[in-house]
This record gives C-alpha cells, structure tokens and sequence, in this order.
C-alpha cells in the first residue's frame, strides 16, 4: 500500500488552457485511487499561506471547457528562496498533504523539484502555452494556443491582402519559437523569426520580402516571436527599407485564454491520471511528459536537465512552402 493518502494540486505561473481539464483529472482520478485530493489556491503561494481546501468529485464539474484555471495562479518569489520552500513544505504538513501535483511551465517545475529536494513528494505537469518544457514533446495549452494564433493570423490576412500590407505579427512563447514556427508553417507567412536562431535584418527578413514581390506577391505576413525582438520596430523598419506599407500587432494575452482544444483537454486529462497512478503506486519526483508520442514519466532532476532542439527540417519547410 502506498503511503499516499491525501495529495495537494497547484497550478503556477503562466495560465494556459486545459489546466482545469488536468486539475479535473487529478481530482476525479485521485479519488478513483482511494486518495484525498486538496486544491492549493494561487501556487505556490497559497502553499506558503495555507490556501488549501478539500476538493470533491463536484467541485471540478463545468469545468473541463473553460480556459484559465479555477486554482488561479500567481508568481511567486518568496518560493525562490529555501526559506519560503520550508515554508511551503510545513504547510503542507499542517494540511496533511503527502504529495503535491505542479501543474505549471518551466519556472513551476524547478519549484516542484525544489520541494522534492526538501523532501517533499511531487509530481510535474508541464503547462505552458510556449511549449518549451525541455522533457516533454508537448506542454497542455500550446494546441489552444496555436489555433487563437492561427485564428487571428487568418483574420489579419484579409487586410494585409484588403491594403496589400505586410503584416508584422508578434507572438508569445518566451525564449521558445515553437508557437512563431508552427503557425508561420501553417499561415505560409513569408518571414518567421526565432530566438533559437539568429538573423540578420537584410538577408532574412528584407530579401524574402523583395523575392516575393519580384514574383508577384502583394501581401506578406512576417512572424515574429517574442523572445527574437518586438514587431513595432520590425514593421517600421521594413516599411522604411521596401516603402511596403507594413502593420504591427501584438497578440499579447488573447493567446492564454480561451476554451481548450481536443487535444488539449484529452492531453490534459491522461496527464492528470498519470500524475495520480504514480503517486497511487508510491511513485514521486517525476514529471509526466510526453516523449516520442507516448506518455512517460521522467525524474524531476533529469526532467529539468533535458533540453530539446527546434527541428531544423521544419524551419526549412517553412522557408520552401512559403516561396
Ligand atoms: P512558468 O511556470 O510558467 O515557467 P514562472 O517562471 O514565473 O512561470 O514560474 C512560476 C513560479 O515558479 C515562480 O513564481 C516561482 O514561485 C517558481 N519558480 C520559478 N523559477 C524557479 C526556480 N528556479 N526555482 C524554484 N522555484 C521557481
């Protein structure tokens, strides 16, 4: 038998849709598994401030469709430090937790894995829209993600077409291009832009334009992620350079909310009932992720170890298919 009996689920740091469908899993199949599961308001600051209540089997109904998360989350330094790790960790205690569940990104797992090197049991969900967990193929939220972005790409290709513009979109994805890449791929934009690469203004974003033009475009679409550099300075500049007239837009949060995909729900939910059958079968300090299409679980340690690569075949793709 385990000795697991009441487990505690958070979510941190930036929000993404799906991380009420992974909280839903982990409560509903948290008690499939005979264990009491405790909601931790706000992250790892309601841990620290005892923002802990029990959760039942209805009070994760209504909301597998919703964006967000009915945990909210917040950022939060004090978690930083080993004092507020202490902290958290005897909280934990007073509520009887024996293992907590971090639904979260990058900076959420390094915190779960904090707590599990201060002796707190854990198990990580990565979630994040920008998809740049290093152990995991895919991240809950990045799909919802790139169906807004795709979304509202598509709408701004009307009026780049309308006014023979060049569109300057500016995504999110932190120091990730995973989103930039994945919607230039499936929007034919002209110029993507990631920080995993370096550029060069002329050569990468100013000739392609030209080309295009000298084969008869009139409309452009250049996308730019936000960890590679700001889409204001980027649409001036080339307007100043080529006299396209040339339009910035930031999506900015849109890209965080909003009710989540299939995929997102269905990935959310098996990476919930992963995290719970670990913890069911004495299982701690992994993270859930998901490696060559399948669901695994990975050490919390070597899990934030891992680093991933941006597929070099899939920026080249790009650049063939938007000739
Ligand atoms: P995300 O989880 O989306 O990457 P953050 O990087 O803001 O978001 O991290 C969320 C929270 O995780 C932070 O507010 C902090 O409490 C905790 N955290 C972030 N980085 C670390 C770290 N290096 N070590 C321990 N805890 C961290």
């Amino acid at each position: 038998m385990s000795e697991i009996k009441t487990i505690g689920v958070l979510t941190s740091g930036g929000d993404a849709p799906g991380m009420n469908a992974a909280i839903r899993a982990v409560v509903r199949t948290g008690i499939y598994h005979g264990m009491t599961v405790k909601g931790i308001n706000k992250g790892f600051n309601g841990l620290i401030n005892g923002d802990i209540f029990k959760m039942d089997l209805r009070s994760v109904s209504d909301i597998i469709h919703k964006g967000g998360t009915i945990l909210k989350t917040v950022r939060c330094q004090d978690f930083k430090t080993e004092e507020g790790i202490r902290k958290g960790i005897s909280m934990a205690e007073v509520f009887g937790i024996d293992a907590i569940v971090v639904i979260g990104g990058d900076g959420s797992l390094r915190g779960a894995r904090d707590l599990a090197r201060f002796g707190m049991k854990v198990i990580g969900i990565p979630g994040t829209i920008d998809n740049d967990i290093g152990c995991s193929e895919y991240t809950i939220g990045y799909d919802t993600c790139l169906n807004t972005v795709q979304d509202a790409l598509d709408k701004i290709r009307d009026t780049a077409y309308s006014h023979e513009r060049c569109s300057v979109l500016e995504v999110m994805g932190r120091h990730a291009g995973y989103i930039a890449l994945n919607v230039g791929i499936a929007s034919g934009a002209e110029v993507i832009i990631l920080p995993e690469r370096p550029f060069d203004f002329n050569k990468d974003i100013i000739k392609p334009i030209i080309e295009g033009r000298n084969r008869g475009k009139k409309h452009y679409i250049v996308i730019i992620a936000e960890g590679a550099g700001g889409a204001v300075s980027v649409a001036e500049k080339i307007e100043e350079i080529t006299r396209i007239e040339s339009r910035a837009t930031i999506l900015g949060h849109i890209q965080r909310g909003g009710s989540p995909t299939v995929r997102d729900r269905v990935m959310a939910s098996i990476m919930g009932a992963k995290a719970t059958e670990l913890l069911s079968d004495g299982i701690y300090n992994k993270v859930v992720a998901l490696k060559e299409n399948r669901l695994v679980s990975i050490d919390i340690e070597e899990a934030l170890e891992t680093t991933k690569e941006m597929d070099n075949d899939m920026i080249e793709l790009s650049r063939i298919l938007s000739l």
